[in-house]
């Protein structure tokens, strides 16, 4: 019996966001609005994202002990998220300084902090909640070290999802853990560097990142949806698959990528096959394009459309 559906192991941020008439330039000050902090960092992004979905859902990430860290403790707990591996200490909380102009364009600067200090034996200790869960997820807010040692523990049984962002290089282990790997264009790109096909459409591409090992890749293709490959025997695959979007009036696409990545990993904990977990995950990433900012945009499984409802 597993205690949770998802574990999701990644950062915590607090976002500090300031709007601004113009960006200071150097030597130089100016005065921004009100200050709004909200909480952020795609690990606890994913695991509020999975909960607010009503998946039983756990967070191993590393905060500081200070004003941040309770927040974002705090908000995970309102999202419903059991923050039992949530490690407090070692650096200040993981931070984004955010200014955004009146065209909406931001400029961040992340001080990775706490994020940075979760490391390989935070994850040996931590052993048993791999265990408790069906399904584990990680992004690379963390070190690639901390992520490849998450599935040195995990059981045979358990799935393992990685959303590879910001896109690093990946050890060959982590790679062939991944089932599936979830990338946008941008990641894609990056990943397969050299091996990128010249030109092509995402089924191109998808077949290419197969080949780098990944057990299934999704691709995530915004407005257009994604696609899903599976890998079958050694040395073939199975044709890529369309994932339809849901049309709608975006209003702001912050957390779409999170939200999509947390459906999807909790749809797969409760049995579904990669296609109808990528279907499910579309839906949900397109309801939170219509709302703004991220944890607040994402929805519960009943504001979630059936499909052709
Ligand atoms: P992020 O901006 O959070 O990093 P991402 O680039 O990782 O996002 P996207 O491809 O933008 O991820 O979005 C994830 C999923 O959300 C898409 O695959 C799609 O299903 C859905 N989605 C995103 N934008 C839209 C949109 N404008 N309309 C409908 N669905 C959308």
């Amino acid at each position: 019996m597993h205690d949770y559906d998802l574990l999701v192991v990644g950062s915590a941020n607090a976002d500090l966001v300031i709007g601004v008439e113009r960006r200071p330039g150097a030597g130089e000050t100016v005065l921004g609005s009100d200050l709004a902090v909200h909480p952020g960092g795609k690990g606890a992004n994913q695991a509020a994202a999975a909960a607010r979905l009503g998946a039983r859902t756990a967070l191993l990430a590393r905060v500081g002990d200070d004003v941040y860290g309770r927040l974002l403790l705090s908000s995970q707990h309102a999202a419903g998220v059991d923050t039992v591996g949530v490690l407090v200490g070692g650096a200040p909380t993981g931070v984004a300084l955010i200014t955004v102009d009146p065209s909406g364009d931001n400029s961040i600067v992340v001080s990775p902090g706490a994020n940075a200090r979760l490391a390989p034996e935070d994850v040996a200790a931590a052993g048993s909640l791999l265990c408790a869960a069906r399904v584990v997820s990680a992004q690379l807010e963390i070190p690639v070290e901390t992520v490849a040692e998450v599935v040195r523990n995990l059981a045979p049984e358990v799935r393992f999802t990685l959303n590879p962002s910001p896109p690093a290089p990946l050890p060959a282990e982590l790679l062939h853990a991944c089932d599936p790997l979830i990338v946008n264009e941008h990641e894609a790109r990056v990943l397969l560097g050299p091996r990128a096909p010249a030109d092509g459409g995402p089924e191109d591409w998808a077949r290419a990142l197969l080949r780098l090992g990944p057990r299934s890749v999704v691709i995530t293709l915004g407005a257009a949806g994604a696609l899903v490959v599976e890998g079958s025997a050694p040395g073939s695959a199975r044709e890529p698959v369309r994932v339809p979007s849901v049309p709608v009036k975006a209003v702001d696409t912050t957390g779409a990528g999170d939200a999509f990545a947390a459906a999807l990993a909790f749809r797969l904990s409760t049995g579904d096959d990669l296609p109808t977990a990528a279907a499910f995950a579309a839906r949900v990433g397109a309801v939170t394009v219509t709302r703004h900012g991220a944890q607040e945009s994402f929805p519960t499984a009943a504001e979630v459309a059936e499909p052709d409802t």
